[in-house]
């Protein structure tokens, strides 16, 4: 038997065939006293590979800045009271800016729509006044 490879036995009767840790006849997988690091270390590695909201977040409806600021204030307190992973709320954020963004440029449509409207009904009877002139 290979002294440096583990010595725990499979269930079809062959030897691991891993490294076993310095100084201990099994390895890192099959030592009991490491398997609880081995839990956290699979547990650390998968949180940090995929970002998971607990508990499913009711859809909210957005009608404005106002509830973007809703949202954002809802956001904070849920990082600071620890239900919500910081990531998450990153991803809100940003999600949040462009949402803003989006507001503000369809405010400003809005507004030239109903200032180009303003102009032509000014401009109409002026023309009317030329075309009589003349
Ligand atoms: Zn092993």
């Amino acid at each position: 038997m290979d002294h440096k490879k583990c010595q725990f036995i499979m269930e079809d009767g062959s030897q691991c065939g891993a490294y076993s840790i310095k100084g201990k006849t099994l390895c890192f997988s099959h030592d009991p006293e490491s398997a609880e690091a081995k839990a956290v270390a699979v547990k650390n590695g998968g949180s940090s590979k995929e970002i998971r909201v607990d508990t499913s977040l009711e859809p909210i409806e957005m009608n404005g800045a106002g509830d973007v600021v809703k949202l954002l204030i809802k956001t904070i307190n849920e990082v600071r009271e620890g239900k919500l992973d910081p990531r998450v709320a990153n991803t809100i954020g940003y999600l949040s800016s462009h949402l803003l963004k989006a507001y503000e440029v369809a405010s400003l449509d809005t507004k030239l729509t109903e200032i180009t409207a303003i102009f032509a009904t000014r401009q109409t009877p002026s023309r009317r006044i030329c075309n009589e002139e003349y």
